[in-house]
């Protein structure tokens, strides 16, 4: 090809000239007011993020709708696949469950990482939509079936009964209600979330995304910012609209996305099994009367994604795995043990209108502390049943415990930790021939 042909191609998609960002009372920075923290969603305003010619001024948000997938829009943009002007027809999208508007939809204290409006806006923001402003969904309601084999083993040894409306039959299908929710940021509430200053938040954004959002630093008065990051699932069993109702018994599991075990079911740590420990019981409580919610987070290895996975993996599989250093292995490598940060989690259930949980399956402190310092107590923690535990796993579970993981059982002392032994690569071949 040449460069002849390459600027034509730019042309093609991109008639107006390059644009690297944007100042404060500029002609091409004249947004569309939006207040954060508003109740009435008409007053709140749309979020838009949208660079196209017509919404390029209007914006008045940072970043792009799809998390991650959003460099996959730019890939189809570019290579043709998809006009840079496309607008969704939103025909037939509606919510499965119109979820009732909650007090904390209208705090900004309480939801500063996903838009409380954003399932509903072709309902709230028709009228934009109407004259061309590019609004976007960034919450989605559907209902399915699911079947997941130990649920169906539970159900053919008679530990979950068939009811017909929650659990339909031996084969074990399950019916479900299910929430996806693409992260929003208000800055100035995610800063306080994490005691930080809301410059340095958006500067420490700025830099350590390549530079990627200028805006961050130019344009103060932009507040939202929708990150590249993945976002949240909630499966609801039972009827959805009991999840907000006080009088009703609630049991939720809180899961971060662990590829390896929750789908492929690897066995050096106990997340499927907790995760299937926790539909189970999200089932039972919806089956006697009650609600069950299990929300999954898109947050890899402890956020630190797979790669640094592998590498952790190795490096204790190399170096001896016990207990006693399993989370020095971590910090060795990326610098810290953890990168969830659990402070953003609880906002999902606010945004549900969860007031209290009566059983929490979780043994992780920081999601406790989290959910409790949003004001939300949690009456029992219940931890992973022993059984349920992989033998290669213990070095991970008793690490967790003595680090402040809630447990029934006995506190492993650092003695302990040290005995605590994974399996090794004894019968593996450490060379590639
Ligand atoms: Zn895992």
């Amino acid at each position: 090809m040449t460069s002849t042909h390459i600027a034509a191609g730019i042309a093609d998609r991109y008639s107006n000239r390059i644009v690297l960002t944007t100042y404060p009372n500029q002609s091409v920075a004249n947004p569309i007011p939006l207040q954060w923290g508003e109740s009435n969603p008409e007053e709140r305003g749309p979020v838009i993020v949208s660079r196209s010619k017509n919404n390029l001024s209007k914006r008045n948000a940072i970043g792009a709708h799809g998390g991650s997938y959003a460099i996959y829009t730019a890939l189809a943009i570019a290579s043709g696949q998809l006009d840079a002007d496309f607008r969704p027809n939103f025909l037939n999208t509606q919510p499965t469950f119109n979820f009732p508007a909650q007090a904390a939809w209208g705090d900004k204290k309480k939801i500063v990482a996903m838009d409380p409006f954003g399932h509903a806006i072709v309902r709230y923001y028709r009228r934009h939509l109407e004259e061309g402003v590019d609004v976007r969904p960034t919450i989605a309601v559907t209902r399915a079936t699911m079947r997941v084999s130990e649920i169906s083993e539970a159900i053919n040894i008679g530990r979950l009964p068939i009811d017909g409306s929650i659990v339909l039959n031996k084969q074990g299908d399950v019916k479900v209600t299910k929430v996806a929710v693409e992260p929003v940021w208000y800055l100035p509430g995610v800063a306080e979330r994490f005691g930080v200053d809301e410059t340095l938040l958006r500067r420490a954004l700025f830099e350590h995304t390549g530079g990627n959002y200028p805006e961050l630093i130019t344009r103060p008065d932009m507040k939202v910012f929708l990150p590249p990051i993945g976002g949240l699932t909630v499966y609801i069993f039972g009827d959805p609209e009991r999840v907000s109702d006080p009088n009703v018994r609630l049991a939720l599991r809180v899961h971060d996305e662990c590829n390896g075990s929750d789908v492929f079911q690897s066995d050096i740590c106990t997340c499927r099994p907790y995760l299937v420990f926790g539909i189970e019981e999200a089932i039972k409580e919806a089956q006697n009367g009650g609600s069950g919610v299990v929300i999954y987070f898109r947050k890899e290895g402890r956020a630190l994604g797979e790669v640094v996975k592998y590498l952790v993996y190795n490096s204790r599989k190399r170096g001896g795995d016990t207990a006693d250093k399993y989370f020095q292995r971590t910090e060795n490598i990326a610098g810290t043990k953890d990168m969830r940060f659990q402070a953003l989690m609880p906002d999902i259930l606010h945004w549900l209108g969860i007031t209290k949980v009566d059983r929490m399956l979780s043994m992780s402190n920081m999601k406790y502390d989290a959910i409790v310092e949003q004001g939300i107590p949690i009456h029992e923690r219940v931890p992973i049943p022993d059984e349920l535990i992989p033998e290669d796993s213990r070095v991970e579970i008793d690490a967790k415990i003595h680090s402040g993981y809630f447990s029934a059982g006995k506190q492993p002392t650092e003695q302990d930790l040290k005995e605590v032994k994974g399996r090794g690569w004894e019968s593996w071949e450490d060379v590639t021939h």
